[in-house]
C-alpha cells in the first residue's frame, strides 16, 4: 500500500521523533542500539513463585519437611499476602523459619511510595536484592483495581521517548519479583492503604505489563509469573483476561504467546501506523515491521479469540495527523472486522518537547475516524502522569536513587 504523503494533507506539519537531553546508545550500523540480552547479573534467591506446584513440594522435602507443607504456604502468600512465618501459626513452630527463609526469600524493599491527593492511585518504588530500582502503580478505578507491574529493570528496547529506555536494560526480572509485586500491592489494599475499600474482600483485578521493562524479551519468567497469576489451586486466582501482557512489537514472540494455552489480554504498542515513523519512534521496528507486528497481532486473536488491544500515543504533529488516522485503520480493516480494539492515548504534556500531548480536538478527530471506519475505539485514561507512573515514564529519578541508597535491602 502506498503510504499518503503528509507534505499534501491539510496537518502538514511533521515534527520527527529525538532523544531530548540524553543520547540514544547506538549499534555498529549507526542503529538505535537493541538490547535482548541482559547484561550477566546475580538473579535473586529462588522462591516460591518461581517453582511449579511439583518443584515446590520437591523443594519443602528438601528442606526437610513433609511435602503438604508447601501447601500451606502457598495459601499463606497467595491468599493472606504474607511472608512473615510469625503468622503462619498452623505451620510446626519447629522449623518453620527455616521452611519459609527456604520458600519465600525477600525481594522487594520498599523505598518510597507516592500518592496522589485522592488516594486512590499509588507509585511504589522497590530496591531488588542487587540494588536495582523498579517501579509499580496501583490504581483503583469504579469496579476494578489495576496494578502496572515492571518485567525487568530498566529496558533493552532504547524508544527515544521513554525515560526506562534511556538507561538500557540493567537485568531481567525474575517471576517471584513480578509476582511479589502484586502480592506487595494487595497487602497494601487488605491494610486499606487504597482508600477506602467498596467491599471486603478487595484485591488487584487486573494487572497490565506495562511498567518497566519489555515484558516479551523476558518471555519464560513473565510466562510463570502469568501462570501463578492465573492458577486458582497453587497461585493468585485471577482471570486471564483481567491480565494485559503488552509488547512493542516482538514478532516470534508474540506467535509463541497465541501458542500458549492462557487467554490473556494482548496488547500491542503501536504509536505508528507507518513504517518510516515508526522506525525512528520505536526501534525494535527495524526488526519486524507494521505488517508484521500487525499479522502477529491478528493471529493472536486467531489462535485465542480474545480481541487484540492497539496502544497508540497521540503526540502532537508527531503519529496525530488524521491520514495516520485513516491508515491505521485501513491497516486494521485489511485483517478483518471484529477482532480489534485501539487506545489513543494522549501523551503527558511536556511543554517545548518534541513529544508533547496532542490537542484535545486533534485527539477527537483521531478517534472518530477510526470509529467511523469501524474500528472501536476510546481515548484512555492516563492515571498516574501526575506521578509519573504514566507508562513509559516509569523510572528512577535521581532523587529516588538518593533515596533508595540510604535504605538496607531487608
Ligand atoms: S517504551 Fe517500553 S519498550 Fe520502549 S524503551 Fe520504554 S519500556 Fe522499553
Amino acid at each position: 500500500m502506498t503510504e499518503p504523503n503528509p507534505v499534501r494533507t491539510t496537518r502538514p506539519r511533521q515534527v520527527r521523533p529525538r532523544a531530548e537531553g540524553w543520547t540514544q546508545r547506538l549499534d555498529t550500523d549507526g542503529k538505535p542500539l537493541l538490547q535482548f540480552a541482559a547484561p550477566k547479573r546475580g538473579m535473586p534467591p529462588v522462591h516460591l513463585a518461581d517453582l511449579t506446584p511439583e518443584q515446590r513440594v520437591e523443594r519443602v522435602k528438601e528442606l526437610g519437611l513433609p511435602g503438604f507443607r508447601a501447601k500451606q504456604v502457598e495459601k499463606h502468600y497467595f491468599q493472606h499476602y504474607t511472608s512473615d512465618p510469625a503468622a503462619m501459626t498452623d505451620l510446626p513452630a519447629s522449623g518453620r523459619e527455616e521452611l519459609v527463609a527456604g520458600l519465600l526469600p525477600h525481594l522487594l524493599t520498599e523505598v518510597r511510595r507516592l500518592e496522589t491527593d485522592r488516594g486512590d492511585t499509588i507509585k511504589f518504588l522497590w530496591k531488588l536484592h542487587d540494588g536495582a530500582l523498579v517501579e509499580s502503580v496501583l490504581m483503583r478505578y469504579p469496579g476494578r483495581i489495576t496494578l502496572c507491574v515492571s518485567s525487568q529493570a530498566g529496558c533493552g528496547m532504547n524508544c527515544p521517548f521513554c525515560a526506562t529506555g534511556q538507561a538500557g536494560l540493567t537485568r531481567n526480572m525474575s517471576a517471584a519479583e513480578i509476582i511479589e509485586q502484586v502480592v506487595r500491592a494487595n497487602a497494601a489494599i487488605r491494610a486499606g492503604e487504597l482508600g477506602p475499600a467498596e467491599h471486603a474482600d478487595e484485591r488487584v483485578t487486573n494487572i497490565v505489563f506495562m511498567g518497566m521493562g519489555e515484558p516479551l524479551a523476558n518471555y519464560n519468567r513473565v510466562m510463570q509469573a502469568v501462570r501463578t497469576m492465573v492458577d486458582k489451586d497453587h497461585g493468585l486466582g485471577m482471570s486471564a483476561r483481567g491480565v494485559t501482557v503488552s509488547t512493542v512489537g516482538l514478532v516470534p514472540a508474540i506467535n509463541k504467546l497465541a501458542a500458549e494455552d492462557i487467554p490473556v489480554t494482548f496488547a500491542l504498542s503501536l504509536h505508528a501506523p507507518d513504517d518510516q515513523l515508526r522506525d525512528e519512534m520505536i526501534p525494535i521496528n527495524s526488526r519486524w515491521k507494521v505488517d508484521e507486528a500487525l499479522d502477529a497481532a491478528r493471529g493472536y486473536f486467531e489462535k485465542t479469540g480474545r480481541r487484540v488491544s492497539i496502544e497508540y500515543a497521540l503526540i502532537k504533529d508527531m503519529n496525530d495527523h488524521a491520514w495516520r488516522a485513516d491508515l491505521l485503520a485501513t491497516k486494521l480493516n485489511e485483517r478483518g472486522r471484529g477482532w480489534v480494539h485501539v487506545n489513543p492515548i494522549p501523551l503527558n504534556p511536556t511543554p517545548g518537547s518534541v513529544w508533547t500531548a496532542s490537542e484535545k480536538e486533534v485527539q477527537r478527530e483521531f478517534v472518530r475516524r477510526l470509529n467511523e471506519a469501524g474500528i472501536p475505539t476510546t481515548l484512555r485514561d492516563t492515571r498516574g502522569k501526575e506521578i509519573d507512573g504514566a507508562c513509559g515514564q516509569l523510572v528512577a529519578t535521581e532523587e529516588d536513587r538518593a533515596v533508595a541508597a540510604s535504605v538496607p535491602v531487608d
